[in-house]
């Protein structure tokens, strides 16, 4: 049996465990060497610089291929780091269309780097078909998506935006960061190229900074390896170890997750305090047909609104479980306030205009008990009830 048969569940172990030839050691070992002995002067051996090649990082690179269904993994320092590599597969002239609530990271790139470099761009719902058709310049190159969006979960179809893109001789790129090669695969529903922060879902104990590339053909493969080689933005090879070691726990985390994610959204709906859940395992939530047509979940991160900045300050008070930072994809469940945090460099109008209202909180759902986590959020949320008078 290849690994290509086996399910995710089976691939998270089989592909991360690769014994030691020399010593049987059961797990890769961290081969911390920069540089590799050659036998002689006529012949080179498969590694000569970490830089260009590392056996821990292959395997972890070969790890995030398969998941992903590609033909060639990458890692980087961090997840920007491999989003700028990406990036740089354009050239001076090129335009790029990229999705609206695009991660700030990203947007920064787009916005404030890639014009020094002469590379054009427009953002656009893609979600709307008409909008992104109009986007379309004869130079556009790639259209870059991120599904589902943050803070506000919304749901580009994919398959949609290949149609698109393709016929206008453009690659898709994509950010699968919140869904993890476990609950959707971009490759298959026909984006060239997928990226993820491996800091979150992947790495998955808030430990390590991590980036990954994976293509979908040999030629973008190699286009994305000499930048890498190139540039040099490569992941360290004991947090190459490190993303190894979170990558076989993935599939149970996120299962774990996103079922925790999905009990407690429906909560939050009938909670009085609550005036919206976006969460796109929530029937009825704008997205869901989609999502359950491209991804087997709605994941672990959902938002909700607690009708205002007061309430988000009470709240963050009061819970005993959650903790407060930026950052998603953990162990810990993770709450944040987007207005403050990831989407601070927004004007009040702006951010409000697409969604993130002063009384949202993105939550990423950790592995803890879900019925604790329900009862911090019910003694959180009476506090605040109590002290207001009902309307
Ligand atoms: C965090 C994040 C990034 C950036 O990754 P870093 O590892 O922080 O550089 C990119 N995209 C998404 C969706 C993210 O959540």
């Amino acid at each position: 049996m290849s690994h290509s048969e086996f399910s995710d569940a089976t691939k998270v172990i089989k592909t991360t465990t690769k014994p030691d030839p020399a010593t049987g050691a059961l797990n890769t070992p961290i081969q911390l060497s920069s540089t590799f002995v050659q036998p002689d002067l006529d012949h080179f051996g498969k590694y000569d610089y970490t830089r260009s090649g590392n056996p821990t990082r292959d395997v972890l690179e070969d790890s995030i291929a398969a998941l992903e269904h590609g033909t060639r993994g990458f890692a980087f320092a961090t997840g920007m780091a491999a989003i700028s590599t990406a990036f740089l597969t354009l050239h001076q002239g090129d335009h790029v269309i990229v999705t609206k609530d695009v991660y700030g990271g990203t947007f920064r790139l787009v916005t404030q780097i890639l014009p020094n470099y002469g590379i054009d761009y427009t953002f656009v719902d893609c979600g709307d078909k008409t909008a992104l058709e109009a986007a379309f310049k004869p130079n556009t190159k790639v259209v870059y998506i991120e599904t589902p969006s943050n803070p506000t979960l919304k749901v580009t179809a994919i398959r949609q935006v290949v149609t698109v893109a393709h016929a206008h001789d453009a690659l898709v790129f994509a950010d699968n960061t919140f869904m993890t090669p476990i609950f959707q695969k971009p490759l298959d529903l026909g984006a060239d190229l997928v990226l993820h922060s491996g800091t979150k879902f992947l790495a998955g104990h808030s430990d390590i900074l991590a980036g990954l590339i994976v293509t979908k053909t040999k030629k973008l493969g190699d286009a994305v390896y000499f930048i890498q080689n190139a540039m040099g933005a490569t992941l360290g090879i004991s947090d190459c170890w490190l993303l190894l070691r979170g990558i076989k726990t993935l599939g149970v985390r996120v299962k774990a997750e996103a079922d925790s994610a999905l009990t407690l959204a429906k909560w939050f709906q009938e909670q009085p305090l609550v005036t919206k859940v976006n969460y796109p395992g929530l029937v009825g939530f704008d997205g869901h047909d989609v999502q359950f047509s491209q991804a087997t979940s709605g994941g672990a991160v959902l938002s909700f609104d607690v009708g205002s900045e007061d309430n988000v300050r009470r709240l963050v008070q009061d819970l005993k479980i959650p903790v407060f930072s930026v950052s998603l994809g953990a162990v810990e469940t993770i709450l944040s306030y987007p207005p403050k945090m990831s989407h601070a460099e927004m004007s009040a109008e702006e951010r409000h205009a697409c969604g993130i209202s002063d009384g949202l909180l993105r939550l990423s759902v950790g592995v803890e008990d879900v019925d604790d986590l329900k009862a911090d959020f019910a003694q959180a949320f009476a506090k605040i009830e109590r002290e207001q008078p009902t309307h």
